[in-house]
């Protein structure tokens, strides 16, 4: 892997941007301030160069160029792992490694094999993957095999499983995702699989648009508000979100208090906002913006570079 540059603040988020094999791939390692690495620690890589599903408000579906090996996401990892904890003796309370970057993870096999190995190569008691994913058709046996993994190598919560649903509309869903999705109903059936006591619940993530439909009654009936918890998120300024005219619902004015928030707690769920850190925006590295801004020339990487260098929404 050939490190073409880094980005961002070292107490907040760190973008890294790497060929592999001539294919551009990014990973980003993130504190939540003002909770310091030496408690929580967060490390979020790529599954696939791109992705092929090609989300409304996601960079990362601009292209696909195949999925990232075992070894590659393994690469990822220990670039960001190996500077810092150079022995793989990590002792950080909480450490997430999220296969949520760009792409689908449920659709890469390999990432079962890396999740597997992960315990094997670092010494890290806190040690928690996390899969985000939004359940497409074809991901059936890649989350049947997980649970396994969860429950033989993650047990008592040190795993993290989300679905990002996004709204209650089975249209719109299909709309903002793709047609082939799983509907809500699907999911529900998994999640009794998936859940054995002691776990953490199953995250449900709303990315929530100005004209969502999000109606937290429907989520009840389907979804036990002691298995789940909801997140709700901004819709971030992608060039996607832009241009297909998604306005987020969820604002830096709107986010301490938030009336859907409410409404899933009148109902027994855990519910809170995740926006973030506004300043990701601005520097344009959310999900796919840098790499597909580099597939597409429109810069130029190089190491030590600051915020002030790249003005990355232009
Ligand atoms: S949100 Fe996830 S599944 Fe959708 S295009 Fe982006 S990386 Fe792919």
């Amino acid at each position: 892997m050939e490190l073409l540059g880094k980005y961002g603040k070292e107490d907040l988020a760190i973008l890294y941007i790497a060929k592999q094999d001539e294919k551009v791939v990014e990973f980003v390692e993130s504190l939540q301030p003002p909770i310091p690495r030496e408690e929580k620690w967060v490390l979020i890589i790529s599954t696939m160069y791109g992705c092929p599903i090609g989300c409304l408000m996601c960079d990362a579906g601009e292209y696909y160029h195949g999925k990232v090996s075992k070894e590659g996401m393994l690469e990822e990892i220990d670039y960001m792992i190996h500077s810092r904890f150079p022995d793989g003796n990590i002792p950080i309370p909480k450490l997430k490694i999220q296969f949520a970057r760009m792409g689908e993870p449920t659709l890469n096999e390999n990432v079962l094999d890396a999740i597997r190995e992960l315990p094997e190569i670092y010494d890290a008691p806190g040690l928690m993957p996390c899969i985000s994913t939004i359940a497409p058709k074809g991901s059936e046996n890649f989350l049947e095999e997980l649970i396994e993994i969860k429950n033989k190598h993650y047990p008592n919560g040190l795993f993290q499983l989300q679905f990002s649903i996004h709204s209650t509309n089975e249209e719109e869903r299909r709309k903002w995702m793709n047609p082939t999705i799983w509907n809500l109903e699907k999911i529900a059936s998994f999640g009794e699989k998936w859940y054995v006591k002691g776990d953490r619940k199953i995250t449900l993530n709303f990315a929530v648009a100005e004209d969502s439909e999000i109606d937290p009654d429907i989520i009840l009936k389907h979804f036990n508000p002691e298995k789940y918890w909801i997140k709700l998120t901004p819709v971030n300024p992608t060039d996607r979100a832009i241009h297909n005219k998604l306005q987020s619902g969820i604002t830096a004015e709107n986010s301490e208090i938030n009336p859907l928030v409410e409404e899933f707690k009148k109902r027994g769920f855990e519910a809170s906002i995740s926006i973030g850190e506004w300043e990701e925006n601005e520097i344009g590295s959310n999900c796919g913006q840098f790499a597909t801004k580099y597939q597409n020339n429109e810069v130029v990487i190089r190491e030590n570079y600051t915020t002030s260098d790249y003005n990355l929404s232009d």
